[in-house]
This record gives structure tokens, C-alpha cells and sequence, in this order.
């Protein structure tokens, strides 16, 4: 299958990246992508941007040569009920594509219900269109089944994250819960988007990991929208 996404990456901006906005853009542009987005890591994540940076992001060109640009961001799920680590109206309208997920820095990992009921609350905001890695283990147990079935109610895309899936992190519960994923986004028939989270150019498009696990799950080409450009901005309109 092509790969013309890679919807969720981050540049120096982010703090624990290295590479600038231009250079990603440039990687992005050589990898063929249509599709590209940086998504800066929202400021409950120690070190990455002032949120005056999503103010400014207007300011960015967003079309180079037939690839566009997102300019977006990955904001945390700081408690239970789903709240995010940005809440005024006015930084969505700055967001070309808004990214929500757990991070062990921000997130106090909890029960079944605890981390069930966070991860819904963040599916249920209406400005959150994509779920980072929900299956790294950050939530060491929550109910996958009703996170994919909140997905598919409102439309909100879940991420297979492939540098998640990376040996070198030692997410241990990352493969068997991204596995559960893939299989019940198969019997549920709801799509998924595989990221890199590139936070170097070199991991831009680097989707190894999650390739192999899609083809353990046998999980139907029709449901990765990474080739299917309208499909995917139908998806997070
Ligand atoms: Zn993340
Ligand atoms: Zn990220």
C-alpha cells in the first residue's frame, strides 16, 4: 500500500525533538507524502512549545508542491474524565488537525474504569479528531472493545503508532493491545490512520512495525486510510 500521510510528527518545537519545521518538510517531500502534519506536543509535556506558538501557526504556508501541510497538535488527556491540557475554543480554530492522547509524564495511570472513562471523554470531544497510540500501555488496562466502539460513534479516528510498537521503547503491552485493536476496528469495520511520530526525519514514514502487525491481525487494506487522502480529511472535517 502507498503511504501518502504522516499525520503525526514533531520538530524541535516539541523540546525532545530535533529536526526543524523546513527539514521535516523537506524529509516529508521526499518521502512523496500528499499529506503531512506536525503536531506539537501540547504544554502539559515538559519543555515543548508556549501555546503562543499555536496562535502563530496561521503564519505557516501550508501547500508545498502537491504535498499540503497540517499544522496541528498532540494534546494530553490529563485526567479521567478526558480533559485535555488545552481547553479554549479559540486554539482548536488555530489547529489544522487536533491530536489527543496518554502520556506517562501527564497521566496517572488508573483502573479499567479510570482509564476507560478517559480515554471517551477525550473521544468525545467534538474537537478532538485522532487518538494517539491508545494501545501503547500508558493506560495499563482499559476496555478496548468500548474505546473502538466510542471511535466509530463519533467519528473519531484511532492512531497505530508505530513508534510505539518500537523494541527499543519496551512497551511491553503495546503489541498485544494494538493487536486487540486491529481486531476489533476489523469487526467493527472503523478505520485507522498509522503514524510515525516521527520526532527525527529520520523516522519520517517509518511505519516497519506497524506494517508487520498489520499483516498478523490481517487487517483489510480498505480500513488504512494512509492511500486514501479524502477519505482521511472527510474523516477529520
Ligand atoms: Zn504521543
Ligand atoms: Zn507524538
Amino acid at each position: 500500500m502507498q503511504n501518502l500521510i504522516d499525520i503525526h510528527t514533531h520538530t524541535l518545537v516539541s523540546g525532545h525533538a530535533f529536526n526543524t519545521l523546513q527539514e521535516m518538510i523537506d524529509a516529508a517531500q521526499g518521502h512523496g507524502l500528499k499529506l503531512y502534519g506536525v503536531t506539537e506536543h501540547g504544554p502539559a509535556i515538559p519543555g515543548t512549545c508556549d501555546p503562543l506558538y499555536f496562535r502563530n501557526m496561521y503564519i505557516v504556508p501550508r501547500q508545498y508542491g502537491d504535498m499540503r501541510l497540517m499544522m496541528g497538535a498532540e494534546l494530553n488527556i490529563i485526567d479521567y474524565e478526558g480533559t485535555l491540557d488545552i481547553t479554549k475554543e479559540f486554539y482548536f480554530r488555530c489547529f489544522d488537525v487536533t491530536i489527543a492522547g496518554l502520556h506517562q509524564l501527564c497521566y496517572k495511570d488508573g483502573n479499567r474504569q479510570q482509564n476507560t472513562s478517559a480515554l471517551i471523554g477525550a473521544i468525545d470531544n467534538p474537537h478532538v479528531n485522532i487518538i494517539s497510540h491508545p494501545c501503547d500501555g500508558t493506560a495499563s488496562d482499559f476496555d478496548i472493545e468500548a474505546v473502538v466502539l466510542e471511535a466509530k460513534k463519533t467519528g473519531t479516528l484511532l492512531e497505530l503508532n508505530n513508534s510505539s510498537l518500537n523494541p527499543y521503547r519496551g512497551k511491553q503491552l503495546a503489541r498485544p493491545y494494538f493487536l486487540s485493536m486491529l481486531r476489533l476496528c476489523r469487526k467493527y469495520g472503523h478505520p485507522i490512520i498509522i503514524s510515525s511520530d516521527a520526532h527525527h526525519t529520520s523516522q519520517l514514514c517509518d511505519h516497519q512495525y506497524a506494517n508487520k502487525l498489520v499483516e498478523e491481525a490481517n487487517f483489510p487494506e480498505e480500513l488504512i486510510l494512509n492511500d486514501k487522502v479524502d477519505e482521511f480529511l472527510n474523516f477529520i472535517k
